[in-house]
């Protein structure tokens, strides 16, 4: 019955790749609508890792404490333009109103029992895209200069652990045992060694879009500019004047969702966070597993290209120029790292979608059961996009969710 109910995907991120082949294994005619190349955009330039350890958020009470020594100093992941800032207020106050204790702690819970369902999402996913060889399972590290940085992070660990994340703690010599090319004595780190990481992140969602099209799915290479709604049915109005009819549409646009005209204004509350890598090609040979090097806000993964270190925040808007501090920053702190050539081959910029309160928007729409959305998925889009594309089918089959969904509602903005 399902074929015959025809839905709309704007945006082939990975959030949207997973939503559209969920919809598609629940028997659903599909339609993917993107003007870009799947995965082209902030989801082909991220740190790769399947990170269901990830529940601690940037909001942190730590955070507040930190913030003038982060923001002022030239050694920092984290920078704010703050003309960007002033004209947008909002976003930002709910974002330190979140990083109240309470709130946090919260915020953690929630995302630990949703990063618990990952592989659920994920799995079948890379069985039906054929796309298992694109995943690595070789552990992940967390490493710390030295144990007054350790002991910072003691009270983020230890709620980590609460979530059900497995992890062993390591000294200087372990840490030189199993990544012996890191150049910088870190003292302590942990080993998370079930983790998985991509090793091409845009090909994973291609790998996505070719199973989308052998099974009579569509890619339809257009802007979503609005979504127009009625009992039964929406339109998707496309850059090109055409209307396409659907029985319902996903709106997983990424951190550009709120866009696309038709979107309540609630969703203002969606912004970006920049987030920036350097990669050098053919020097992923170094390390054998993604290392994060905690202090300093950023990831150095082994890829099939190069070896990629990615990461920090910066808070600026939507334009697309690089901000040459933050490169130097990254490339600096990878020479300190390991011994690479002078300069990276790639320099990239990719924008996290994130709401205020670091939670991801599953479900459906505020103003109609025909639109859904997926999207909000701020540092963790790789990990969770099979996971909301499970519950995104589920909604849109009728069935009770297999995950409570509720915090991650629209209306929460209300
Ligand atoms: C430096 C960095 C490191 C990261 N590391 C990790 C990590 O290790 N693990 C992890 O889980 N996550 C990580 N992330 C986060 C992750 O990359 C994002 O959460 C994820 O890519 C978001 O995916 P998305 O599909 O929602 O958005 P996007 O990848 O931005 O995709 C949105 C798509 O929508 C399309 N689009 C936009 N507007 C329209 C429109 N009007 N009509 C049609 N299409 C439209 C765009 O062209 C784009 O293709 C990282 C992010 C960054 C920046």
């Amino acid at each position: 019955m399902n074929s015959q109910t025809h839905i709309a995907v704007i945006g082939a991120g990975i959030v949207g790749c997973s939503c559209a082949l969920w919809l598609q294994k629940k028997g659903f005619r599909v339609t993917l609508i993107d003007p870009d190349e799947p995965g082209a955009g902030t989801s082909s330039g991220n740190a790769g890792t399947i990170a269901d350890y990830g529940c601690i958020p940037v909001n942190s009470p730590d955070l507040l404490r930190r913030l003038p020594s982060l923001l002022f100093s030239r050694d920092s992941p984290l920078s704010l333009n703050p003309g960007y800032v002033l004209s947008h207020p909002g976003w930002m106050i709910e974002f330190l109103l979140n990083c109240r204790r309470r709130k946090v702690e919260r915020i953690i819970r929630l995302l630990g029992k949703l990063l618990a369902q990952t592989y659920d999402g994920l799995d079948p996913l890379l069985d039906m895209a054929n796309a298992r060889d694109l995943l690595a399972q070789r552990g992940f590290m967390h490493v710390y200069v030295d144990q007054q940085e350790f002991d910072a992070a003691k009270p983020a660990n230890q709620m980590r652990r609460q979530q059900g994340s497995n992890f062993v703690e390591l000294d200087q010599a372990d840490i030189r045992d199993l990544e012996p090319n890191l150049k910088i004595p870190f003292q302590r780190g942990l080993l998370f060694d079930s983790v998985s990481h991509v090793l091409d992140p845009r090909a994973l969602c291609q790998r996505y879009v070719d199973c989308l099209l052998r099974n009579q799915g569509q890619l339809l290479r257009q802007r979503a500019l609005g979504v127009m709604h009625e009992t039964g049915s929406v339109q998707v109005r496309l850059d090109n004047g055409e209307t396409l009819d659907a029985e319902r549409v996903v709106v997983a646009a990424g951190a550009f969702s709120k866009n696309i005209k038709g979107i309540p204004t609630q969703l203002l509350k969606l912004d970006t966070e920049r987030g920036y890598h350097v990669q050098f090609s053919n020097m992923q040979h170094l390390l054998t597993r993604p290392v994060s090097w905690h202090h300093a806000g950023f990831y150095a993964t082994p890829m099939n290209q190069g070896l990629r270190f990615a990461g920090t925040v910066e808070i600026a808007g939507y334009h697309n120029d690089l901000n040459p501090r933050v490169i130097s920053y990254l490339t600096r702190k990878a020479h300190a790292m390991l011994d690479l050539p002078d300069k990276p081959d790639q320099e990239w910029l990719g924008f996290r979608p994130t709401c205020p309160d670091a939670l991801p928007v599953i479900g459906f729409s505020t103003v109609s059961e025909y639109i859904l959305y997926a999207f909000g998925h701020q540092h963790l889009g790789l990990t969770l996009a099979g996971i909301t594309g499970k519950l995104i089918a589920e909604l849109a089959n009728g069935e009770e969710p297999s995950h409570n969904i509720t915090p991650f509602s629209p209306r929460r903005f209300l």
